[in-house]
């Protein structure tokens, strides 16, 4: 009997997860992988989309390039999930498996933030990037803020990249004199695990005259008076806003009653859920990461191992550690990077790398090596 596996969700987690099994068990999987989009993008191509670097299909791969053993992709959107049947059901199926995977991601609020939908923007979503892309080129005076409405939110320092790429772009149009740049995060620091990182940040800051405010979210904006509202009542005129939305876990997620305070509790030693034979990884649980793609992968990593453990009547005894590198773009054909482990100590580490061209490198590394193994696309 093959091992029926339903993946729901084709992102970092579910990607990896589905390779692995496909490389260890192709002859006896049986894997069923969900999406309701026909392409992946990887989260940090936004940043290329909404700076004009790169088209939207440039980005783009298409799932239909994914030829593996023991794996068929079904373009389909969940509508129901349950957990104790291990059942699935889509607008199109319903899918039984011996084991269920949620690796469904993070959805954002925007109605959560009031004012962000009538008078701001946002670039966390693939269409807000595509958005921006027309909206930036026609902002030449006045104060831009990129400003952080909720937490947890994905890729920490993505707000920080958006501030200096945001600068890089002004300052090639030569508007930068005329416009000022504010960046609000809800950390006391940009990084808070790495103080190397953060210091680095706050010092391309600092040279970029890019006015940085931690320890604030954005409450919601008044389109009125076009002012942001913080968190401590703080009104703050803008022209341009940028905004990381609040982020909850996709609906059908909340409908299933496996989450907790929004999110899908886990082992964090082998990303099991409560109940038996299911999984989650990646954003949609709390399991203590980041919301990042690279802890989405390590945990699929530990996900998949445990299942195949199981499925050879073992145990996995290999420690999930939080571990992840993440870049960070500084502007000026530049990346740092930062190796960050969260559980392996009493307290999460961040080892910083300066910001050099030999990392912008290492970032399209990063990425091609991905679309090779998840794809085989070269
Ligand atoms: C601007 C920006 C920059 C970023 N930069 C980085 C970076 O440099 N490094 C990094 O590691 N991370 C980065 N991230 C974060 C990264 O993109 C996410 O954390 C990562 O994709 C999470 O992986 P996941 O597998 O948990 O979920 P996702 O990759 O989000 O995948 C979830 C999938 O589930 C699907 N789905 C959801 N609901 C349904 C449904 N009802 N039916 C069917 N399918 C459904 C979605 O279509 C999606 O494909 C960035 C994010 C942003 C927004």
């Amino acid at each position: 009997m093959k091992l029926r596996v339903v993946v729901q969700g084709a992102g970092f987690g579910g990607l990896e997860l589905s390779s692995i099994l496909s490389d260890t068990i192709g002859d006896e999987l049986d894997l069923t992988l969900i999406d309701q989009n026909d392409s992946f993008y990887f989260g940090f191509s936004k940043l290329d989309v909404m700076f004009g670097r790169k088209s939207s299909d440039a980005v783009k791969i298409p799932y239909s390039s994914i030829v593996k053993p023991g794996v068929q992709f079904r373009k389909e959107t969940i509508t129901s999930i349950d957990p104790v049947m291990k059942r699935v059901t889509t607008r199109n199926s319903v899918y039984e498996a011996d084991v269920l995977v949620i690796a469904l991601g993070a959805n954002y609020d925007i109605r959560a933030t009031p004012g962000l939908a009538e008078c701001g923007d946002q670039y966390y979503s693939f269409e807000g990037a595509e958005k921006l892309r027309e909206v930036i080129p026609r902002f030449s005076k006045g104060h831009a803020i990129v400003g952080v409405c909720g937490a947890p939110f994905k890729c920490p320092p993505a707000p920080s990249e958006a501030a200096l790429m945001l600068h890089d772009y002004l300052s090639h149009a030569g508007v930068r004199d005329a416009c000022t740049i504010s960046l609000v995060i809800p950390f006391g620091s940009p990084i808070p695990p790495s103080p190397d990182s953060s210091k680095a940040l706050i010092k391309a800051f600092a040279e970029r005259n890019i006015r940085f405010i931690p320890q604030r979210k954005v409450s919601s904006l008044d389109e009125s008076k076009k002012v942001a509202i913080l968190d401590d009542g703080t009104e703050m005129p803008f022209d341009l806003f940028l905004g990381i939305p609040k982020h909850v876990a996709p609906d059908v997620v909340l409908q299933s009653g496996m989450t907790e305070n929004g999110w899908i509790p886990v082992d964090r030693a082998n990303l099991l859920t409560k109940f038996p034979n299911v999984y989650a990884i990646g954003d949609v649980t709390s399991v203590g990461t980041p919301k990042a793609g690279v802890f989405a992968e390590g945990a699929a990593k530990i996900a998949a191992a445990s299942i195949i453990a199981a499925f050879h009547g073992k145990e996995n005894t290999t420690a999930y550690t939080g571990a992840g590198s993440c870049y960070i773009e500084f502007g000026k054909g530049e990346v740092g990077r930062v190796d960050v482990d969260f559980f392996s100590g009493p307290k999460p580490v961040g080892i910083h790398q300066d910001a050099s061209a030999a990392l912008m490198a290492d970032k399209e590394y990063f990425g091609s090596s991905r679309k090779a193994r998840w794809f085989g696309l070269m």
